[in-house]
């Protein structure tokens, strides 16, 4: 195939890119014709070829405030040359402390306790594990299921993929954790529901009813046995599946009746995404464990975070023993990184500064309009949006469901767009610095490469 990037002025000896075994990728068919990245700045990538790109997924849904913000490059580069790491376990360092209880300060009121991780995947595992040693330490132990939803992506870990709800993450690997899951609220294609889909559809689509599920995994395995819910306010690695008005309520309601936690994984959903603070501020219910990731710290280090109800933490402190005991003993090496905390910490600031979630609440309407006048090009099956992030479904070539999906996104690329493929859907999230020009410059290229594409 015809290289998409010519890399003519990198000059490599053949083989040159077999060591890196790379993640989530197509490591063949990106060898035989790689995309390297040299430089981005504000909402743009630069290509070792010296192309534009506009990044379409603010990276993997992590650079909502657009790339190389000098604050961030400047805390970043003090807190390396002032202390590029100290350990993680018992001692600290200023900045962890200063920045818990900044993100307190965006949590919805009750969540106020924060334990550091260095990823997303390492958030939902620690926040599952948390779940379990919270019932262990309340004298109920047996509370040990965790169920999770179809279409649910919690990374990649053992405890993540056995909640976790795409099949291509979980079928390799076996079983792990003893996990069951709910339906997943992803409407049928052709209902191109603007934001929330209603609770009932005119087409008779129970939506917000799909939580009354729980009920039944509760018949069958009886809340005793179950830790904790966990699912996304949205999905959005399966292509941003949105909650049904209601839905996420009735979960909430179905897990304070039986005593089961409820997490929400807001590794996407957190620090902007929806024009909130959180998606539970945003659809308007409150977890009691929230894991984020991604956009604290602008994508600009690893950083993921566990949010607890304070009486979460006080029964690990009231049941941990003598006080030079661990009342939980989980942990990073890089759990409150002080660099990464540097970052998360300026990436705050300007989150504030720029008054980011305020613009994405004003560009999402006009993102709406946008992505949903793509419903008459070729192949799209369904469009779902929220706050800056939609998923389209590609209907699929015989056959081959994720085909066109990557076609298109080759082609947006030939272009001078990033978007990202995955499973039948394109899915994007613009930087929360978009200017409206971008947006639909960015819509129109998209409905050309869909209409291009066989
Ligand atoms: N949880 C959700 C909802 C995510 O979207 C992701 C990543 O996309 C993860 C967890 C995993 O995060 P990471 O890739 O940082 O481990």
């Amino acid at each position: 195939p015809e290289p998409l990037l010519s890399n003519a002025d990198v000059q490599h000896p053949d083989g040159w890119l077999d060591a890196h075994w790379m993640a989530f990728s197509a490591n063949r068919e990106f060898k035989a014709a790689p995309r390297l990245i040299a430089s981005a700045e504000g909402s743009y990538y630069t290509t070792t070829d010296g192309r534009r790109v506009f990044d379409g997924l603010s990276g993997l849904w992590c650079a909502g405030l657009g790339h190389a913000r000098e604050e961030i490059v400047e805390a970043v580069g003090r807190q390396v040359a002032t202390l590029d790491y100290s350990p993680a376990f018992q001692f600290g360092h200023p900045l962890s402390f200063e920045l818990a209880n900044r993100i307190v300060e965006k949590m919805p009121t009750g969540l106020n306790r924060v334990f550091y991780t260095g990823s997303g995947s390492e958030s939902a595992d620690t926040a599952l594990k948390m779940a379990r040693a919270y019932w262990r330490a309340k004298g109920q132990a047996g509370k040990t299921r965790l169920i999770g939803r179809a279409k649910g992506y919690h990374g990649v870990n053992f405890g993540g993929i056995s909640v976790g709800g795409i099949v291509g993450n979980r079928k390799t690997f076996g079983q792990a954790v003893e996990a069951d899951h709910l339906p997943h609220t992803q409407p049928p294609n052709g209902s191109f529901h603007k934001g929330m889909p209603p609770a009932e559809a005119p087409d008779g689509w129970k939506g917000a009813a799909l939580a009354d599920e729980l009920l039944q995994l509760i018949a069958l395995h009886d809340a005793s046995n179950i830790a904790a819910v966990i699912v996304e306010p949205f999905s959005g690695s399966a292509g941003v599946v949105i909650p049904p008005v209601g839905y996420l309520q009735r979960l909430r309601e179905i897990c304070t009746a039986h005593n089961i936690l409820l997490i929400f994984d807001e590794v996407i959903t957190g620090f902007g995404r929806c024009g909130q603070w959180t998606g539970a501020a945003a659809f308007g219910v409150v977890p009691d464990i929230l894991t984020a990731a991604k956009q604290i710290t602008n994508g600009a280090q690893p950083l993921g975070i566990v949010v607890a109800r304070q009486e979460i933490y006080d029964t690990f402190m009231e049941q941990g023993g003598p006080d030079y005991m661990l009342e939980f003993p989980h942990g990073y090496t890089y759990s409150a990184h002080p660099v990464a905390c540097a970052a998360g910490l300026a990436s705050l600031d300007l989150l504030e500064r720029d008054s980011a979630l305020q613009r994405v609440r004003e560009l999402s309407p006009v993102f709406e309009t946008a992505v949903h006048s793509l419903r008459t090009a070729r192949h799209v099956a369904d469009i779902r949006n929220y706050g800056l992030a939609a998923g389209i479904t590609v209907a699929p070539a015989p056959g081959e469901p994720a085909k066109r999906p990557w076609q298109i996104a080759m082609d947006m690329l030939r272009k001078g767009y990033y978007v990202r493929y995955g499973g039948d859907t394109i899915q994007l999230a613009p930087p929360f610095i978009s200017t409206e020009a971008e947006i639909q410059s960015l819509i129109a290229a998209l409905g050309d490469s869909f209409n291009a594409t066989a």
